[in-house]
Protein backbone atom coordinates (compact mmCIF):
# COMPACT_ATOMS: atom_id res chain seq x y z
CA UNK A 1 0.00 0.00 0.00
CA UNK A 2 0.88 3.44 -0.90
CA UNK A 3 0.23 6.18 1.17
CA UNK A 4 -0.16 9.72 2.86
CA UNK A 5 -0.19 10.75 6.24
CA UNK A 6 -1.91 14.44 6.49
CA UNK A 7 -1.64 15.28 10.06
CA UNK A 8 -3.76 18.19 11.42
CA UNK A 9 -4.00 18.99 15.71
CA UNK A 10 -1.88 15.68 15.70
CA UNK A 11 1.62 16.91 15.30
CA UNK A 12 3.17 14.58 17.27
CA UNK A 13 5.07 10.43 16.67
CA UNK A 14 4.09 9.06 20.12
CA UNK A 15 0.64 7.68 20.69
CA UNK A 16 -0.76 8.19 16.69
CA UNK A 17 -2.97 5.88 15.95
CA UNK A 18 -3.04 7.03 12.00
CA UNK A 19 0.60 6.85 11.87
CA UNK A 20 0.56 3.01 13.72
CA UNK A 21 -1.79 2.66 10.95
CA UNK A 22 0.69 3.52 8.24
CA UNK A 23 3.63 1.41 9.32
CA UNK A 24 3.22 -1.41 7.05
CA UNK A 25 2.77 0.95 3.88
CA UNK A 26 5.24 0.48 1.18
CA UNK A 27 5.97 3.80 1.07
CA UNK A 28 4.36 6.75 3.49
CA UNK A 29 4.11 11.10 2.90
CA UNK A 30 3.72 12.62 5.93
CA UNK A 31 1.60 16.18 4.91
CA UNK A 32 0.77 18.94 6.91
CA UNK A 33 -1.74 21.51 5.21
CA UNK A 34 -0.63 25.06 6.51
CA UNK A 35 -4.42 27.25 5.38
CA UNK A 36 -3.82 30.95 4.73
CA UNK A 37 -7.28 31.44 5.19
CA UNK A 38 -6.55 30.71 9.18
CA UNK A 39 -4.57 34.09 9.13
CA UNK A 40 -7.53 35.74 7.85
CA UNK A 41 -10.75 37.57 10.02
CA UNK A 42 -13.52 35.86 11.32
CA UNK A 43 -17.34 36.99 11.25
CA UNK A 44 -16.27 38.47 14.86
CA UNK A 45 -13.90 40.58 13.33
CA UNK A 46 -10.57 38.38 15.16
CA UNK A 47 -8.10 36.60 13.32
CA UNK A 48 -8.71 32.93 13.71
CA UNK A 49 -4.96 32.21 14.60
CA UNK A 50 -2.83 35.52 15.83
CA UNK A 51 1.24 35.71 15.62
CA UNK A 52 1.48 33.93 19.16
CA UNK A 53 -0.17 30.66 18.44
CA UNK A 54 1.58 30.85 14.75
CA UNK A 55 4.61 31.01 16.34
CA UNK A 56 4.05 27.78 18.29
CA UNK A 57 2.71 26.07 15.35
CA UNK A 58 5.73 27.05 12.99
CA UNK A 59 8.51 25.65 15.67
CA UNK A 60 6.03 22.65 16.14
CA UNK A 61 6.11 21.76 12.50
CA UNK A 62 10.14 22.23 12.64
CA UNK A 63 10.17 19.87 15.34
CA UNK A 64 7.89 17.32 13.60
CA UNK A 65 9.69 17.57 10.28
CA UNK A 66 13.45 16.79 12.70
CA UNK A 67 11.57 13.94 14.62
CA UNK A 68 10.24 12.60 11.08
CA UNK A 69 14.01 12.81 9.44
CA UNK A 70 15.64 10.76 12.12
CA UNK A 71 13.32 8.15 11.24
CA UNK A 72 14.47 8.25 7.56
CA UNK A 73 11.24 10.46 6.81
CA UNK A 74 10.58 14.26 6.12
CA UNK A 75 7.39 16.55 6.73
CA UNK A 76 5.83 18.00 3.52
CA UNK A 77 4.47 21.64 4.42
CA UNK A 78 2.06 23.05 1.88
CA UNK A 79 0.19 26.31 1.71
CA UNK A 80 -3.66 26.15 0.38
CA UNK A 81 -6.65 24.35 0.92
CA UNK A 82 -6.85 20.97 1.85
CA UNK A 83 -9.36 19.56 -0.53
CA UNK A 84 -7.29 20.42 -3.45
CA UNK A 85 -3.59 19.85 -2.28
CA UNK A 86 -4.51 16.56 -0.69
CA UNK A 87 -6.09 14.97 -3.49
CA UNK A 88 -3.10 16.63 -6.09
CA UNK A 89 -0.67 14.60 -4.15
CA UNK A 90 -2.66 11.53 -4.46
CA UNK A 91 -2.41 11.79 -7.50
CA UNK A 92 0.96 12.70 -8.45
CA UNK A 93 2.20 10.31 -6.50
CA UNK A 94 0.46 7.38 -7.46
CA UNK A 95 -1.03 6.87 -3.10
CA UNK A 96 -3.46 4.41 -2.61
CA UNK A 97 -4.76 5.99 0.52
CA UNK A 98 -5.34 8.45 3.09
CA UNK A 99 -4.92 8.30 6.90
CA UNK A 100 -5.73 10.75 9.20
CA UNK A 101 -7.56 11.92 12.77
CA UNK A 102 -10.79 12.39 13.39
CA UNK A 103 -12.18 15.62 14.22
CA UNK A 104 -14.72 16.82 16.45
CA UNK A 105 -15.17 20.43 15.49
CA UNK A 106 -17.60 21.06 12.55
CA UNK A 107 -15.54 23.27 10.33
CA UNK A 108 -13.07 20.39 10.23
CA UNK A 109 -14.88 17.41 10.18
CA UNK A 110 -16.89 19.38 6.82
CA UNK A 111 -13.17 19.97 5.49
CA UNK A 112 -12.81 16.32 6.12
CA UNK A 113 -15.58 15.32 4.35
CA UNK A 114 -14.73 17.45 1.45
CA UNK A 115 -11.67 16.02 0.85
CA UNK A 116 -13.07 12.36 1.43
CA UNK A 117 -15.39 13.18 -1.83
CA UNK A 118 -12.47 14.83 -3.73
CA UNK A 119 -10.24 11.74 -2.92
CA UNK A 120 -13.42 9.71 -5.42
CA UNK A 121 -12.53 6.08 -4.61
CA UNK A 122 -9.29 6.00 -2.51
CA UNK A 123 -10.24 5.78 0.51
CA UNK A 124 -9.85 8.08 3.72
CA UNK A 125 -9.34 6.73 7.28
CA UNK A 126 -9.44 8.08 10.08
CA UNK A 127 -8.08 7.45 13.15
CA UNK A 128 -9.50 8.08 16.84
CA UNK A 129 -9.18 11.84 17.79
CA UNK A 130 -7.00 13.70 20.49
CA UNK A 131 -9.76 12.76 23.23
CA UNK A 132 -8.33 10.99 26.52
CA UNK A 133 -11.19 8.70 25.96
CA UNK A 134 -12.45 6.30 23.13
CA UNK A 135 -16.03 6.31 22.12
CA UNK A 136 -16.20 2.64 22.37
CA UNK A 137 -14.69 3.43 25.90
CA UNK A 138 -17.94 5.44 27.18
CA UNK A 139 -20.10 4.15 29.02
CA UNK A 140 -22.89 5.38 27.36
CA UNK A 141 -23.64 6.55 24.03
CA UNK A 142 -22.72 9.95 22.90
CA UNK A 143 -26.74 10.86 22.66
CA UNK A 144 -27.08 10.02 26.17
CA UNK A 145 -23.93 12.47 26.60
CA UNK A 146 -24.72 13.89 30.27
CA UNK A 147 -24.88 18.26 29.99
CA UNK A 148 -23.10 19.02 33.10
CA UNK A 149 -19.77 17.87 34.08
CA UNK A 150 -20.27 16.42 37.75
CA UNK A 151 -22.45 13.47 35.84
CA UNK A 152 -19.92 12.81 33.17
CA UNK A 153 -17.86 12.61 35.98
CA UNK A 154 -19.36 10.29 37.65
CA UNK A 155 -19.92 7.84 35.05
CA UNK A 156 -16.62 7.84 33.71
CA UNK A 157 -14.94 7.51 36.90
CA UNK A 158 -16.66 4.32 38.15
CA UNK A 159 -15.19 2.43 34.99
CA UNK A 160 -11.00 3.23 35.41
CA UNK A 161 -9.29 3.44 32.21
CA UNK A 162 -5.90 1.97 31.61
CA UNK A 163 -4.08 3.66 28.92
CA UNK A 164 -1.16 2.19 26.95
CA UNK A 165 -0.04 4.55 24.46
CA UNK A 166 2.26 3.70 21.82
CA UNK A 167 5.47 5.04 21.19
CA UNK A 168 7.21 6.58 18.30
CA UNK A 169 7.89 4.42 16.15
CA UNK A 170 11.64 3.87 15.17
CA UNK A 171 11.75 3.76 11.73
CA UNK A 172 8.87 5.11 8.92
CA UNK A 173 8.19 3.98 5.67
CA UNK A 174 10.11 5.50 2.98
CA UNK A 175 8.66 8.10 1.09
CA UNK A 176 7.66 7.92 -2.79
CA UNK A 177 10.42 8.03 -5.07
CA UNK A 178 10.43 12.10 -6.77
CA UNK A 179 9.15 13.66 -2.99
CA UNK A 180 12.27 15.81 -3.28
CA UNK A 181 11.26 17.76 -5.99
CA UNK A 182 8.14 19.28 -4.00
CA UNK A 183 9.60 19.02 -0.42
CA UNK A 184 9.73 23.23 0.89
CA UNK A 185 11.14 24.94 3.81
CA UNK A 186 8.47 25.73 6.33
CA UNK A 187 7.48 29.25 5.59
CA UNK A 188 8.83 32.08 8.35
CA UNK A 189 6.17 34.57 10.20
CA UNK A 190 7.28 36.98 7.76
CA UNK A 191 6.82 34.56 4.78
CA UNK A 192 3.23 34.62 6.43
CA UNK A 193 3.08 38.35 7.38
CA UNK A 194 3.04 38.11 10.39
CA UNK A 195 5.83 39.94 12.59
CA UNK A 196 7.67 38.09 15.35
CA UNK A 197 6.59 38.30 18.76
CA UNK A 198 9.00 40.09 21.56
CA UNK A 199 9.67 37.79 23.62
CA UNK A 200 8.52 38.63 27.04
CA UNK A 201 10.53 37.47 30.42
CA UNK A 202 7.55 37.56 32.81
CA UNK A 203 5.58 34.96 30.29
CA UNK A 204 3.84 32.20 32.06
CA UNK A 205 4.71 30.04 28.69
CA UNK A 206 8.12 30.66 27.72
CA UNK A 207 8.38 27.12 26.20
CA UNK A 208 8.81 25.75 22.78
CA UNK A 209 6.51 24.10 20.10
CA UNK A 210 6.74 20.39 19.11
CA UNK A 211 7.06 17.39 20.93
CA UNK A 212 10.37 17.03 22.52
CA UNK A 213 9.69 20.32 24.54
CA UNK A 214 6.28 18.38 25.24
CA UNK A 215 7.67 15.14 26.45
CA UNK A 216 10.40 17.41 28.50
CA UNK A 217 7.41 19.23 30.18
CA UNK A 218 5.68 16.20 31.07
CA UNK A 219 9.01 14.84 32.61
CA UNK A 220 9.87 17.79 34.25
CA UNK A 221 6.25 18.69 36.01
CA UNK A 222 5.54 14.70 36.67
CA UNK A 223 9.60 13.34 37.75
CA UNK A 224 11.74 16.02 38.15
CA UNK A 225 10.26 19.12 39.63
CA UNK A 226 7.05 16.26 40.77
CA UNK A 227 5.20 19.66 40.59
CA UNK A 228 2.01 17.94 39.94
CA UNK A 229 2.05 17.10 43.85
CA UNK A 230 1.47 20.94 44.53
CA UNK A 231 -1.15 20.99 41.78
CA UNK A 232 -4.16 21.44 43.43
CA UNK A 233 -2.85 24.03 46.08
CA UNK A 234 -1.25 26.06 43.08
CA UNK A 235 -3.63 26.00 40.08
CA UNK A 236 -5.08 29.06 40.83
CA UNK A 237 -1.66 31.22 40.54
CA UNK A 238 -1.38 33.78 37.96
CA UNK A 239 2.80 33.97 37.80
CA UNK A 240 5.23 31.89 36.49
CA UNK A 241 5.91 28.68 34.75
CA UNK A 242 5.00 26.32 38.05
CA UNK A 243 1.53 27.40 39.34
CA UNK A 244 -0.13 24.50 36.48
CA UNK A 245 1.18 21.95 34.21
CA UNK A 246 1.22 24.35 31.23
CA UNK A 247 0.45 21.49 29.02
CA UNK A 248 -2.65 22.96 27.40
CA UNK A 249 -0.26 24.36 24.22
CA UNK A 250 0.64 21.02 23.50
CA UNK A 251 -2.07 19.72 24.00
CA UNK A 252 -4.60 21.68 21.65
CA UNK A 253 -1.88 21.10 18.21
CA UNK A 254 -1.65 17.30 19.53
CA UNK A 255 1.89 17.12 20.20
CA UNK A 256 1.22 15.74 23.27
CA UNK A 257 -1.14 13.17 23.60
CA UNK A 258 -3.60 13.07 26.57
CA UNK A 259 -3.57 9.26 27.00
CA UNK A 260 0.31 9.37 27.22
CA UNK A 261 -0.42 12.04 29.92
CA UNK A 262 -2.84 10.21 31.57
CA UNK A 263 -0.48 7.07 31.27
CA UNK A 264 2.52 8.99 32.76
CA UNK A 265 0.42 9.98 35.68
CA UNK A 266 -0.86 6.72 36.70
CA UNK A 267 2.55 5.62 36.31
CA UNK A 268 3.69 8.93 38.85
CA UNK A 269 0.66 7.83 41.47
CA UNK A 270 2.15 4.12 41.28
CA UNK A 271 5.53 4.95 42.90
CA UNK A 272 5.09 7.99 44.98
CA UNK A 273 1.22 7.13 45.71
CA UNK A 274 -1.80 9.04 44.16
CA UNK A 275 -2.83 12.35 46.42
CA UNK A 276 -5.32 15.46 46.05
CA UNK A 277 -3.20 17.03 43.85
CA UNK A 278 -2.78 14.21 40.99
CA UNK A 279 -6.06 13.55 41.05
CA UNK A 280 -7.34 17.04 40.61
CA UNK A 281 -4.95 17.06 37.68
CA UNK A 282 -6.51 13.68 36.26
CA UNK A 283 -10.11 15.56 36.61
CA UNK A 284 -9.28 18.62 34.73
CA UNK A 285 -7.88 16.69 32.11
CA UNK A 286 -11.85 14.54 32.28
CA UNK A 287 -13.13 18.44 31.68
CA UNK A 288 -10.90 18.97 28.49
CA UNK A 289 -12.64 15.26 27.38
CA UNK A 290 -15.85 16.61 28.89
CA UNK A 291 -15.80 19.46 26.40
CA UNK A 292 -14.54 17.78 23.47
CA UNK A 293 -17.57 14.83 23.54
CA UNK A 294 -20.02 18.08 24.06
CA UNK A 295 -18.88 19.61 21.07
CA UNK A 296 -18.73 16.35 19.21
CA UNK A 297 -22.42 15.82 20.32
CA UNK A 298 -23.94 19.19 19.84
CA UNK A 299 -21.80 20.48 16.89
CA UNK A 300 -22.41 24.29 15.58
CA UNK A 301 -25.09 24.54 18.35
CA UNK A 302 -22.17 25.71 21.04
CA UNK A 303 -21.17 28.14 18.81
CA UNK A 304 -24.32 30.04 18.85
CA UNK A 305 -25.07 33.02 21.28
CA UNK A 306 -27.42 31.00 23.69
CA UNK A 307 -24.65 28.69 24.36
CA UNK A 308 -25.96 24.89 25.00
CA UNK A 309 -28.28 26.19 27.76
CA UNK A 310 -29.88 28.36 25.60
CA UNK A 311 -28.82 31.58 27.64
CA UNK A 312 -31.65 33.54 26.45
CA UNK A 313 -30.42 36.64 28.33
CA UNK A 314 -27.23 36.78 27.31
CA UNK A 315 -26.68 40.06 25.82
CA UNK A 316 -25.55 39.88 21.87
CA UNK A 317 -24.37 44.05 22.01
CA UNK A 318 -20.66 44.90 21.00
CA UNK A 319 -19.81 48.64 21.83
CA UNK A 320 -16.55 50.38 22.74
CA UNK A 321 -16.13 48.61 26.20
CA UNK A 322 -15.19 45.53 24.20
CA UNK A 323 -12.55 47.35 22.50
CA UNK A 324 -11.50 48.92 25.54
CA UNK A 325 -11.38 45.06 27.47
CA UNK A 326 -9.22 43.73 24.28
CA UNK A 327 -6.48 46.54 24.88
CA UNK A 328 -6.12 45.91 28.53
CA UNK A 329 -7.86 49.64 29.03
CA UNK A 330 -11.03 49.29 30.84
CA UNK A 331 -9.96 50.60 34.77
CA UNK A 332 -10.65 47.31 36.40
CA UNK A 333 -6.81 46.61 37.06
CA UNK A 334 -7.14 42.37 37.31
CA UNK A 335 -8.28 42.11 34.37
CA UNK A 336 -6.39 44.77 31.96
CA UNK A 337 -3.52 42.81 33.49
CA UNK A 338 -4.62 39.62 32.02
CA UNK A 339 -5.50 41.09 28.57
CA UNK A 340 -2.28 42.74 28.25
CA UNK A 341 -0.75 39.20 29.33
CA UNK A 342 -2.62 37.45 26.90
CA UNK A 343 -1.69 39.98 24.34
CA UNK A 344 1.72 40.04 25.13
CA UNK A 345 2.57 36.45 25.16
CA UNK A 346 -1.05 34.32 24.06
CA UNK A 347 -1.13 32.82 27.34
CA UNK A 348 -3.02 33.54 30.63
CA UNK A 349 -3.96 31.34 33.97
CA UNK A 350 -6.95 29.62 34.35
CA UNK A 351 -8.16 31.73 37.02
CA UNK A 352 -7.48 34.76 34.47
CA UNK A 353 -9.46 33.55 32.10
CA UNK A 354 -12.42 32.93 33.92
CA UNK A 355 -12.20 36.45 35.51
CA UNK A 356 -11.89 37.84 32.53
CA UNK A 357 -14.50 36.41 30.31
CA UNK A 358 -17.00 36.87 33.53
CA UNK A 359 -16.01 40.81 33.41
CA UNK A 360 -16.94 40.76 29.83
CA UNK A 361 -20.28 39.16 30.38
CA UNK A 362 -21.79 39.91 33.09
CA UNK A 363 -19.98 43.52 33.92
CA UNK A 364 -19.23 44.39 30.42
CA UNK A 365 -22.40 42.94 28.90
CA UNK A 366 -21.19 42.49 25.94
CA UNK A 367 -21.88 39.39 23.72
CA UNK A 368 -19.73 36.46 25.03
CA UNK A 369 -18.60 35.11 21.17
CA UNK A 370 -16.71 38.12 20.57
CA UNK A 371 -14.62 37.20 23.53
CA UNK A 372 -13.93 33.86 22.67
CA UNK A 373 -12.82 34.74 18.75
CA UNK A 374 -10.27 37.39 20.68
CA UNK A 375 -9.23 34.22 22.79
CA UNK A 376 -9.20 31.96 19.58
CA UNK A 377 -7.11 34.52 17.99
CA UNK A 378 -4.39 35.40 20.86
CA UNK A 379 -4.69 32.27 23.10
CA UNK A 380 -1.03 29.40 22.33
CA UNK A 381 -3.30 26.46 23.27
CA UNK A 382 -6.59 27.59 21.42
CA UNK A 383 -8.84 24.16 21.44
CA UNK A 384 -12.29 24.89 19.82
CA UNK A 385 -13.98 22.67 22.23
CA UNK A 386 -11.99 23.81 25.52
CA UNK A 387 -12.75 27.82 24.50
CA UNK A 388 -16.15 27.84 23.17
CA UNK A 389 -17.07 25.16 25.52
CA UNK A 390 -15.52 27.13 28.52
CA UNK A 391 -17.07 30.07 27.19
CA UNK A 392 -20.77 29.32 26.75
CA UNK A 393 -20.49 27.54 30.15
CA UNK A 394 -19.80 31.01 31.42
CA UNK A 395 -22.19 32.43 29.92
CA UNK A 396 -24.76 30.11 30.67
CA UNK A 397 -23.51 30.55 34.43
CA UNK A 398 -26.40 31.91 37.03
CA UNK A 399 -23.46 33.51 39.10
CA UNK A 400 -21.15 36.33 37.78
CA UNK A 401 -17.30 36.69 39.67
CA UNK A 402 -17.30 39.59 41.77
CA UNK A 403 -14.05 40.30 40.46
CA UNK A 404 -12.75 43.03 43.09
CA UNK A 405 -12.80 39.88 45.94
CA UNK A 406 -10.87 37.20 43.03
CA UNK A 407 -8.64 40.34 42.72
CA UNK A 408 -8.22 40.25 46.81
CA UNK A 409 -8.05 36.48 46.84
CA UNK A 410 -5.57 35.53 44.40
CA UNK A 411 -3.29 38.66 44.46
CA UNK A 412 -3.29 39.72 47.61
CA UNK A 413 -0.22 41.73 47.53
CA UNK A 414 -0.80 43.13 43.94
CA UNK A 415 1.64 41.66 42.66
CA UNK A 416 0.04 40.26 39.59
CA UNK A 417 -1.27 43.70 38.13
CA UNK A 418 2.24 45.37 39.46
CA UNK A 419 3.76 42.84 36.61
CA UNK A 420 1.55 43.48 33.64
CA UNK A 421 0.28 47.12 34.37
CA UNK A 422 3.54 49.41 34.80
CA UNK A 423 1.70 52.76 35.45
CA UNK A 424 0.33 51.45 38.53
CA UNK A 425 3.59 50.74 39.88
CA UNK A 426 4.48 54.02 41.63
CA UNK A 427 0.54 53.76 42.93
CA UNK A 428 0.27 52.62 47.09
CA UNK A 429 0.17 48.92 47.07
CA UNK A 430 -3.41 49.23 49.01
CA UNK A 431 -4.82 51.06 46.31
CA UNK A 432 -3.00 49.35 42.99
CA UNK A 433 -6.82 46.99 42.78
CA UNK A 434 -8.71 50.21 43.40
CA UNK A 435 -6.70 52.73 41.43
CA UNK A 436 -10.20 54.37 40.28
CA UNK A 437 -10.16 55.52 44.29
CA UNK A 438 -7.84 58.08 43.34
CA UNK A 439 -9.04 61.39 41.77
CA UNK A 440 -9.56 61.54 38.12
CA UNK A 441 -6.82 63.91 37.63
CA UNK A 442 -4.31 61.63 39.41
CA UNK A 443 -5.27 58.30 37.15
CA UNK A 444 -5.31 60.82 33.88
CA UNK A 445 -1.47 61.72 35.15
CA UNK A 446 -0.80 57.99 35.59
CA UNK A 447 -2.30 56.96 31.60
CA UNK A 448 -4.64 54.72 33.44
CA UNK A 449 -8.42 54.31 32.54
CA UNK A 450 -11.43 55.78 34.81
CA UNK A 451 -13.85 52.81 35.42
CA UNK A 452 -17.10 53.55 34.06
CA UNK A 453 -19.04 53.17 37.61
CA UNK A 454 -18.20 51.01 40.82
CA UNK A 455 -20.44 47.86 40.90
CA UNK A 456 -22.39 48.24 44.23
CA UNK A 457 -21.05 44.74 45.02
CA UNK A 458 -17.49 45.95 45.31
CA UNK A 459 -18.29 48.10 48.48
CA UNK A 460 -17.40 45.34 50.95
CA UNK A 461 -13.58 45.07 49.56
CA UNK A 462 -12.86 48.56 48.09
CA UNK A 463 -11.11 49.21 51.80
CA UNK A 464 -9.32 45.70 51.72
CA UNK A 465 -5.37 46.21 52.87
CA UNK A 466 -3.29 43.38 51.91
C1 LIG B 1 -12.90 31.38 29.03
C2 LIG B 1 -11.96 30.20 28.97
C3 LIG B 1 -11.37 29.84 27.77
C4 LIG B 1 -10.50 28.75 27.70
N1 LIG B 1 -9.93 28.41 26.50
C5 LIG B 1 -9.13 27.32 26.41
C6 LIG B 1 -8.55 26.93 25.17
O1 LIG B 1 -8.76 27.53 24.13
N2 LIG B 1 -7.72 25.85 25.17
C7 LIG B 1 -7.47 25.13 26.30
O2 LIG B 1 -6.71 24.16 26.24
N3 LIG B 1 -8.03 25.47 27.47
C8 LIG B 1 -8.85 26.53 27.56
N4 LIG B 1 -9.39 26.87 28.78
C9 LIG B 1 -9.23 25.96 29.93
C10 LIG B 1 -8.05 26.24 30.88
O3 LIG B 1 -8.05 27.58 31.25
C11 LIG B 1 -6.72 25.87 30.26
O4 LIG B 1 -6.77 24.57 29.74
C12 LIG B 1 -5.59 25.92 31.28
O5 LIG B 1 -5.55 27.17 31.90
C13 LIG B 1 -4.27 25.63 30.59
O6 LIG B 1 -3.20 25.69 31.47
P1 LIG B 1 -2.50 24.35 31.99
O7 LIG B 1 -2.20 23.43 30.86
O8 LIG B 1 -1.38 24.75 32.85
O9 LIG B 1 -3.69 23.71 32.82
P2 LIG B 1 -3.70 22.77 34.10
O10 LIG B 1 -4.41 23.51 35.16
O11 LIG B 1 -2.37 22.23 34.41
O12 LIG B 1 -4.66 21.59 33.64
C14 LIG B 1 -4.18 20.43 32.94
C15 LIG B 1 -4.94 20.26 31.65
O13 LIG B 1 -6.32 20.04 31.93
C16 LIG B 1 -7.13 20.64 30.91
N5 LIG B 1 -7.98 21.67 31.52
C17 LIG B 1 -7.75 22.37 32.66
N6 LIG B 1 -8.79 23.19 32.92
C18 LIG B 1 -9.67 23.03 31.90
C19 LIG B 1 -10.92 23.61 31.58
N7 LIG B 1 -11.51 24.54 32.35
N8 LIG B 1 -11.53 23.22 30.43
C20 LIG B 1 -10.97 22.31 29.61
N9 LIG B 1 -9.79 21.71 29.88
C21 LIG B 1 -9.15 22.07 31.01
C22 LIG B 1 -6.16 21.27 29.92
O14 LIG B 1 -5.96 20.36 28.87
C23 LIG B 1 -4.91 21.48 30.74
O15 LIG B 1 -3.73 21.49 29.94
C24 LIG B 1 -10.24 27.99 28.87
C25 LIG B 1 -10.83 28.38 30.08
C26 LIG B 1 -11.68 29.47 30.14
C27 LIG B 1 -12.29 29.85 31.46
Amino acid sequence: MRALLWFKQDLRLDDHPALQAGLSAECLLPVYVLDPAQLQASAFGSRRMGVHRARFLLETLAALDGELRQRGSHLLVVQGVAEQLIPQLVAQFQLQQVLTLEEIAPDERAQVARVARRLGAVPLQQAPANNLLRVEELPFNLEQLPHVFSSFRALVEERLQVFQPRHAPERLPALPEGVEAVLQAIPSLSQLGLGEPLSVPASAFPFAGGEPAALGRLRDYLWKTQGVRQYKETRNGLIGTEYSSKFSPWLANGSLSPRRVVAELRRHEAQFKRNDSTYWLWLELLWRDFFRWSLLRHGSALFKAGGLQATISASQQIDQRFQDWCRGCTGMPLVDANMRELAATGFISNRGRQVVASYLINDLQQDWRYGAAWFEEHLIDYDPASNWGNWAYLAGAKRAFNVLRQAREYDPDASYVSLWLPELRDVPQALRHTPFLLGGGQLHNLGYPQLESIPESWRPYLNHVA
